[in-house]
Order: structure tokens, then C-alpha cells, then sequence
């Protein structure tokens, strides 16, 4: 526990609530449960309101008294606070009245939503005396780890899959951390990390200091009720890779409802995977409380967890808010990216076009109502995966820098040529699984 003129907090297990105190460890060691930070709320009450809120900076530590930094940390880096744009265009093609984008494909530093949960996982990893830092990573947490690691100047070495997109690896190098490409999927690597946490006493952000790496994930749920005005939406839709997003929104909505910053609705989640990895949607359909483990084959490499540590946790709160899960392919996801950037001017990875394509499914499947207010949370950017938009546009030939040839290039547009491939047509809001 932390001195009382802070919030106070600590680690719980999950399943049997057995308390841990504050220290880098993510796992119960009677149920082997994941540990949550849980808080004191009544220590932050009456230092946590609108206004304490709204005279905060403007990034996620305007809400530190809901974060479990330690004591005399000193935040300076203006991770997030990203925008919530009304989705109009893209709303008017889905059927969607009242829709709202999360824009984290430009959170800072990194154009992820993962500088969120580095920054506070990187405040313990010093707390806790730690050297060196690392993580095991599906490519955005890799470039958070290095980027802010290099500016606190500790050491870092990341762990990824071997077929990681190009522009991810290159965004982790460029930072001087050591990056070590490991010939498996995600999963191998995780475990791999579990086992180089215990043995070189490293703090890995998403394995030994998971519990409070996760918590930062709550800011984006802070930011959604603040940006509607201290509302609470209908709807939620959200990504899942290891299930920590999602489940961490709704924690934020229930805390701010405790502290009386909003009034309680009840929220419905969806949660949006890539079919060639979906064991959480999968879960969720079938009514499970387990996740049966899938080997990932996606192009949605960031979403890539085949086992993922709060799958179960996820597909159970899913179904408690009355939500849903959909999961979608490639072809879809590609269209899903193509769509927002049409219709929003938004340019996210793989893992928006996952969403961007669930919540057409949503609302084209009717489980979610024209007239509901729902925020889908967009937490990449596209200039990351370009890879998966290769060969989707013609390179013209160049013309002559004359008005003529540009006449000329104008007309031949009016040809009656044909202009899409047929395979390059298909339907977004799916329908046909
Ligand atoms: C990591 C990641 C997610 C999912 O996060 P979890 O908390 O593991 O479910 C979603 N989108 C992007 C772009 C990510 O990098
Ligand atoms: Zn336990």
C-alpha cells in the first residue's frame, strides 16, 4: 500500500482475491489467475472530480489518482488524450446514427494505444528497480517499449514473432533497443519471456509487470466518458488480442461511476478479432468460459494472441454486458481499413480494419440499433501495415507536365474501361460467414 495522501492499491487475484501487495508478479500462485490492481476508492474520493480532472494536463495523467503510479513519480510524457470524432460518413455507410471513433492511431509517442500501458508499466519497472525492461510483442508494443524506454534511458530488449511487419521492426530499431526476432508465433514468444523475466530479473511490461501495464489501458475508457460530455455510451466496440482492452474500458466506466463523475447505464461490449484468430469471439459465441487456443494465420498481426492471458475474463464480461463478439478475414479487414479512410480520413492498421468491419457486421446484423450511441475504438495506425494494402492500387504511368497531357489523362478516366478487378469487389458488412 502506498502512503495515505495517495490512492492506495494493490494486487488481487482475480478468482480468489487473495491480496499480493504492490511487486512485479501477473499470476495467483494458488489458482494461477491473472492479478488486477484494485484500489481504495475511498481514498481518492474527493481528490478525483470533473474539475480535478479538467484542471489536469491534457493527456491520460490528468486521471493519475486512478493509476497505480508510485509514490513521487513525475509523469512528462503527454501520452494520449487522443481524439473522439464523430463518424458521420462512415455511420452513413453502415446505418449507423450515432457512431464515434477512438482515434488511437495517433496517440503519442508511438501511434498506438500501447503508449498508454508502457508508460504506466515503465513507471513501476523503475519503482521496482529494474535495469533493463523488455516485452514480448505483436509490433506496437515493441515500438512503445523502445521509444519510451530510450527517453528514460534504461535499457530494452524486446522479443517478436519472426514474420512481424517490416515498418514494426524498423519502428523498434530505430530506437537502439535490442530487438531479438524469435522463430515462433506470439505465444512461443510470451512464453519465452516468462522464463527470461525469472532468470535475468528483467521487467518485462506484459509479463511479470502486467497487472499494472494493463491498468493504462483504463485511460482510454476515462477519455470516452469525458469526451461525450461525462456520458457513458451505448456501445462499445473494441479489438481483442489478449482481452486487457476491453475488459479494462469497462473497469474505468465502473470507477467513474463509483466516484460519481458519471451516472451508471448499462454499456454493452463487442469485442472484434480476425477470424484467422479468434479464439475470444470464438468463446463468446459458443458460451464458453474457456478460450481454446488457436494457432494465429492473419493479417491482423497485432490481434495475433492464440491464447490469450484475460480471453476468459473477456468472453464472460462480454456476455454479462449483453454484448457480442464477431470475427472477420482478411478480404474484410482490408475493406474495413479501405472504408474508414474513405469515409473518416482515418488511416488505421490491420486491427482498425478488423473493428471497422465487425461493427458494419453489428449493426448490419442488427445487433447493434441505428439510433444507439457506439464508440468503436480504432488503436492503430495504417502507415505501420501498409504491407497488407500492397498491390490494392494501381501505380499510374506519369504524364507530361503539360495541360494537354493532363486533358488527355482526364478523358482516357472517362473511358469506358473497366476499373475494379471483379475479386477486388466484396462486401463489408459480411452476412455471408
Ligand atoms: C495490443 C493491441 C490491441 C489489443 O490489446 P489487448 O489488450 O491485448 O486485447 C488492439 N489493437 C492494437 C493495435 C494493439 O496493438
Ligand atoms: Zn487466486
Amino acid at each position: 500500500m502506498t502512503e495515505s495522501s495517495c490512492t492506495k492499491y494493490e494486487l488481487r487475484c482475480n478468482e480468489c482475491g487473495k491480496s499480493y501487495g504492490n511487486q512485479p508478479l501477473s499470476a495467483c500462485a494458488d489458482c494461477l489467475a491473472p492479478l488486477e490492481v484494485q484500489y481504495d476508492l475511498d481514498t481518492v474520493r474527493g481528490r478525483f472530480t470533473r474539475d480535478t480532472v479538467a484542471a489536469g494536463p491534457s493527456n491520460i495523467w490528468r486521471y493519475k489518482q486512478l493509476l497505480p503510479i508510485p509514490e513521487g513519480f513525475e509523469p512528462d510524457l503527454p501520452v494520449g488524450f487522443t481524439p473522439l470524432v464523430r463518424a458521420k460518413g462512415l455511420g452513413k455507410r453502415i446505418g449507423a446514427a450515432n457512431l464515434y471513433v477512438k482515434n488511437d492511431a495517433v496517440c503519442f509517442p508511438t501511434l498506438s494505444f500501447k503508449d498508454r500501458v508502457v508508460s504506466v508499466a515503465l513507471a513501476n519497472a523503475q519503482a521496482f528497480g529494474f535495469t533493463t525492461v523488455g516485452c514480448s510483442s505483436t509490433g506496437n508494443l515493441a515500438n512503445s517499449v523502445a521509444a519510451q524506454s530510450a527517453r528514460l534511458g534504461i535499457k530494452a530488449c524486446i522479443l517478436v514473432p519472426a514474420d512481424l511487419e517490416a515498418a514494426k521492426i524498423l519502428n523498434t530499431q530505430v530506437y537502439g533497443a535490442r530487438l531479438v526476432r524469435i522463430d515462433g508465433n506470439y505465444d512461443h514468444v510470451n512464453r519465452l519471456c516468462t522464463l527470461i523475466a525469472d532468470e535475468y530479473n528483467w521487467g518485462f511490461v506484459n509479463v511479470n509487470l502486467r497487472p499494472y501495464y494493463a491498468e493504462g489501458s483504463k485511460t482510454v475508457g476515462y477519455e470516452i466518458a469525458e469526451q461525450l460530455g461525462w456520458k457513458l455510451p451505448d456501445n462499445i466496440v473494441c479489438p481483442m488480442a489478449g482481452g486487457s482492452l476491453i475488459r479494462k474500458i469497462r473497469k474505468a466506466f465502473k470507477e467513474l461511476v463509483a466516484l460519481g463523475l458519471v451516472e451508471d447505464k448499462p454499456v454493452r461490449f463487442f469485442g472484434a478479432q480476425a477470424t484467422g484468430c479468434s479464439p475470444i469471439s470464438h468463446a463468446v459465441r459458443e458460451g464458453w468460459d474457456h478460450i481454446e487456443p488457436q494457432r494465429p494465420n492473419t493479417i491482423a498481426r497485432s490481434l495475433a494472441i492464440g491464447n490469450p492471458a484475460d480471453g476468459p475474463a473477456a468472453a464472460k464480461m462480454i456476455r454479462e454486458t449483453g454484448g457480442w463478439a464477431e470475427d472477420v478475414s482478411d478480404v474484410e479487414i482490408v475493406a474495413g481499413m479501405q472504408e474508414l479512410a474513405e469515409t473518416e480520413g482515418i488511416f488505421t492498421e490491420t486491427a482498425g480494419g478488423v473493428t471497422t468491419a465487425v461493427t458494419a457486421r453489428l449493426y448490419a446484423h442488427g445487433r447493434i440499433k441505428a439510433d444507439e450511441t457506439t464508440v468503436v475504438c480504432i488503436t492503430g495506425n495504417g502507415l505501420k501495415t501498409t504491407d497488407a494494402l500492397v498491390g490494392r492500387f494501381e501505380a499510374e504511368p506519369a504524364i507530361k507536365p503539360r495541360l494537354a497531357a493532363f486533358d488527355e489523362y482526364l478523358r482516357s478516366l472517362d473511358a469506358p474501361a473497366p476499373t475494379f478487378e471483379p475479386e477486388q469487389e466484396f462486401e463489408l458488412a459480411g452476412g455471408a460467414r
